[in-house]
């Protein structure tokens, strides 16, 4: 039974957006949260995201995730709805240039890191945040509307919390100064209730909805 904590996270979610994780999924999976009514799915590797949607229903609005490559740019822009993981200004021109010669938009998030303890993660700094937000708006194919933050890599929820208040707060901030900055995408299987809490309007969850067995 695929779906058996399904029921749970859209209670807990709320108002927040689910963005379902297929990494690693089949095809069967997948398609039983489209025949659920899901439309929103999550990649992080630019290959299976190909791979994926050439075969399933082109409603499917994918989100690219991962680390993204400037040379997997062409190979996802047929098929992505929104980039969440934008972190830098020449990923941005090569998607801007993309998006322009294939005469489409493309929403994108900025990728914030806020979790200092976890060194090795992408993303921005905060206090780049600005000035990249600033670059990016003479960038006419390129939509943004919001940003995307990982939770610490720890048992420890209030640190997990403070780090996901850091980024709401950070997100109104920025809302203030531009009304289509809406989605504040953060929460993933581990700690989504911390961020929906947090002012989350977008979680990103994979492991917890595939999850199957008697077991808890
Ligand atoms: C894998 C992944 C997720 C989902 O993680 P789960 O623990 O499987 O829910 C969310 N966001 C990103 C960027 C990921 O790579």
């Amino acid at each position: 039974m695929i779906q058996k904590h399904y029921e749970h996270v859209k209670d807990i979610c709320g108002e927040a957006e689910l963005c379902i994780v297929t990494k690693k999924r089949s095809i069967e999976e997948i398609m039983s949260y489209y025949d659920a009514g899901e439309r929103v799915f999550g990649e992080n590797h630019a290959a299976e995201l190909k791979k994926k949607a050439s075969v399933l229903p082109q409603d499917i609005r994918w989100n690219f995730i991962g680390h993204l490559q400037t040379n997997k740019v062409r190979m996802i822009m047929p098929f992505v709805s929104m980039i969440q993981s934008l972190d830098s200004m020449h990923l941005a021109e090569v998607v801007e240039k993309e998006a322009a010669r294939t005469g489409r938009t493309v929403d994108v998030l900025a990728e914030v890191h806020l979790a200092e303890e976890d060194t090795n993660k992408s993303g921005l700094e905060p206090e780049e945040l600005d000035g990249f937000l600033a670059g990016l708006a003479s960038l006419p194919h390129l939509h943004v509307r919001g940003m995307m933050v990982m939770g610490p890599h720890t048992d420890d929820e209030d640190r997990i919390r403070e780090v996901f208040r850091k980024a709401h707060e950070l997100f109104l901030a920025h809302q203030k100064e531009n009304s289509d900055f809406r989605i504040l995408s953060m929460g993933m299987s581990d700690d989504y209730p911390l961020a929906v809490q947090e002012g989350s309007t977008m979680v990103r969850i994979g492991t917890y909805l595939f999850e199957t067995g008697d077991g808890e």
